[in-house]
């Protein structure tokens, strides 16, 4: 079923993409493996997958010591500061960096293992107080902020647009991160990058790449359902 549900994903992420006149392979599909067993990722991994995305740190270290290394692991739950000397050198992208206390302790560990780590600055861009990110208005501040630390490089922005049954509710949110990534870029602040753009999800990831996204991260729609309740 994963190989069949990977095909009709990769196939819709492609029509996204012409209709919005990209350039086929411009999007990233990282496969949000969250709760499903090893198993499951090893056959997508057979597919030709190597972009997987985990949101517990735990979680994500036991299944990388039984999977190939040639995997970019992507840590896109919210992480907290004490557990971050686990994962740095670990892993390819943290997508959900929303403070500057925690892109402080980042830096000295990447400092400390003497790396550097590729980070997305996550945009609450609907407001939801449910959710974590910062806010549209308070992330060109935060950026520059953490622009300044030695060991951490600002990719893009990551965000996690509203549960809704209707994808079209999500394209202005798309659209704004869109934009504030443009606005970002526009200032060359050294050391940040606005090359990534991570949004999109099973629900609604051919809206966001119709409005510029560089990676989508689609968990149930290769997986199947989750059980019980995560994030
Ligand atoms: C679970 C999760 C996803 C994938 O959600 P689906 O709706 O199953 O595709 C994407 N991004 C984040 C941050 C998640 O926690």
């Amino acid at each position: 079923m994963i190989r069949e549900n990977l095909e009709a994903v990769k196939k819709s992420m492609a029509d996204s993409g012409r209709k919005a006149g990209r350039d086929p392979g411009e999007v990233t599909l990282i496969a949000v493996s969250k709760t499903k067993p090893v198993s499951s990722l090893g056959e997508a991994y057979d597919t030709g997958i190597r972009d997987f995305g985990e949101n517990k740190v735990q979680e994500l270290l036991d299944k990388m010591q039984e999977l190939p290394s040639d995997i970019r692991w992507h840590m896109i739950g919210h992480l907290q500061r004490n557990k971050v000397k686990y994962i740095v050198g670990k892993v390819a992208l943290i997508h959900s960096v929303d403070s500057l206390r925690l892109a402080e302790e980042i830096s000295r560990e990447a400092m400390k293992q003497k790396t550097e780590t590729d980070i997305l600055i996550e945009v609450n861009v609907a407001g939801e107080s449910s959710k974590y990110g910062v806010s549209v208005e308070e992330a060109p501040v935060l950026v520059s902020r953490i622009a300044a630390l030695p060991a951490v490089h600002i990719r893009g922005l990551m965000t996690i647009a509203p549960f809704t049954e209707d994808a079209e509710e999500n394209r202005p949110y798309f659209r704004r991160l869109k934009q504030l990534s443009v606005d970002i870029r526009q200032k060359n602040i050294d050391n940040v990058s606005m090359d990534i753009l991570s949004m999109g999800m099973t629900g609604d990831y051919s809206v966001a790449i119709e409005e510029g996204a560089t990676c989508v991260r689609v968990g149930t729609g290769i997986f199947g359902e989750r059980r019980g309740i995560e994030l």
